[in-house]
């Protein structure tokens, strides 16, 4: 075969076993950390009182469109469409207006006046893939739905943000508040902020240039030099929010301050999607440049994503789960990792190994964990995979026990044998471990 063709062929064979772009594999080696994330998500929804809420990665893309803004990153460019049949259909690229639509479709209010949702799972944007960034990327979410629009909610749902990111032990956490007004104070100030840049347009980066219509309030987001040196001026919204609004805020910060809960102000903070309004936070470690999370208040979602005047207030958070890994790692704080076996059952010969499945599942019954190597026959290797494996007891199990309806057990420490009979060999273990 000539060379060309050749190294085309054995690229084309090594990509079948890659995966896509963006995306990536969580191994085995990775699930201590998600374990974590995943079991303490669970044990502060549980304390809270958070449903969880499983919805559907496929959803409608009018969902999002409508919801998190036409002019939005997400929508503009982010969204991964589905090819097949005639719906309109994307995996979604966030999960609080799933959540919102699932709470609306099932008529959820009936559970309560807020109900309490939380759901985990993954997320799918088509950006450029770099540090922190991926095409799939999964998020925990936590979002309180109906009741009063009281500041109280917003404060909680900010505390409970915290204390997740606290529980996972991470250290030098940082809070980002700041107000992005209502229906009423927004739009005067929008123009105030496009009047601003305006005069500026030509200094602008190219998504600003496009932001300034689109989504003015993004221009004070961006990370751009130029951008950066411009908004220093720029008008900003706290000194733009209608008394309600003010009040409002106000009485977030006075719950945190209730709870010593401490906040950086940050009047740039204005967060990538559509349907926030009034409260928006995100959630930083020190050191590190880009966001774990954030959230807000978006009470207008509910409009937005029925087509109806509802009056649906809504307050919640989610935080990136890679992000979270990434800060434990860097910060040396471990994954949870399975519970450790602590009894090998070694077998030698064909009587012992048709019967050990047998006796693993006595032991299943007790809730005593056992490893093994069932595929090995020397009694030699399985006491060196014992070893390893630093378990306390190993049980011996061979053609002469099968025979006389015994097990030896040998205790890995100080190598001391004793032979029990098979039938009492679960409460011998239960007994000794
Ligand atoms: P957002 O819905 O954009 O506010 O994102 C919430 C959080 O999800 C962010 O703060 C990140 O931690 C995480 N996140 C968003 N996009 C990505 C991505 N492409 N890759 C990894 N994490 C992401």
């Amino acid at each position: 075969m000539p060379r060309k063709k050749k190294d085309s062929k054995e690229k084309k064979e090594s990509q079948l076993i890659q995966s896509a772009k963006g995306v990536r594999d969580l191994l085995p080696e990775e699930q201590p950390w998600w374990r974590r994330v995943r079991e303490v998500s669970e044990e502060i929804a549980d304390f809270y009182n958070f449903h969880r809420i499983d919805t559907p990665i496929l959803e409608r893309a009018e969902l999002f469109e409508r919801g998190v803004g036409a002019g939005t990153d997400i929508v503009e460019k982010e969204m991964y469409f589905v090819k097949a049949g005639k719906d309109r259909l994307v995996l979604r690229p966030e999960g609080t207006a799933p959540t919102l639509r699932a709470y609306l479709e099932h008529g959820l209010s009936s559970m309560g006046q807020p109900v309490k949702l939380y759901y985990t799972g993954s997320m799918f944007r088509h950006e450029q893939p770099q540090a922190g960034r991926y095409r799939e990327h999964h998020q925990v979410g936590f979002e309180i739905l109906g009741g009063e629009p009281d500041p109280l909610y917003d404060a909680q749902a900010i505390l409970i943000g915290l204390r997740l990111l606290e529980s996972l032990r991470l250290k030098k956490l940082v809070v980002r508040l700041n107000s992005i007004g209502c229906r009423t104070c927004r739009p005067p100030y929008r123009k105030k902020l496009v009047d601003y840049y305006r005069r500026f347009e030509g200094k602008l980066c190219k998504d600003c240039k496009r932001r300034i219509n689109a989504n003015p309030l993004r221009l004070l987001d961006c990370k751009n030099e130029d951008c950066v040196a411009l908004k220093a001026r720029a008008p900003i919204m706290m000194d733009h929010l209608c008394s309600s609004c003010r009040n409002h805020f106000k009485g977030v910060l006075e719950y945190l301050d209730e709870v010593t809960l401490s906040y950086t102000l940050d009047p740039y903070l204005v967060r990538g999607l559509d349907y926030y309004n009034r409260t928006v936070v995100e959630f930083y470690v020190e050191d590190l440049n880009i966001a774990l999370g954030g959230g807000g208040r978006y009470d207008y979602l509910g409009e937005l994503v029925s087509g109806r005047r509802t009056d649906l207030p809504a307050v919640g958070f989610s935080l990136g789960m890679e992000r979270i890994i990434e800060a434990m790692k860097g910060q040396a704080v471990g994954g949870r990792g399975r519970s450790k076996p602590r009894v090998f059952l070694i077998q030698i010969g064909a009587e012992a190994k048709r019967k050990a499945l047998s006796l693993i599942e006595k032991f299943r019954e007790a809730n005593i964990k056992v490893i093994e190597s069932l595929g090995r026959g020397s009694l030699k290797a399985q006491l060196r995979i014992a070893d390893r494996e630093g378990v306390d007891l190993a049980l011996l199990f061979g053609q002469r026990e099968v025979f006389e309806g015994t097990v030896i057990i040998r205790d890995m420490k100080n190598g001391s044998q004793e032979t029990v009979p098979l039938e009492k060999i679960v409460d011998e273990m239960k007994r000794r471990l």
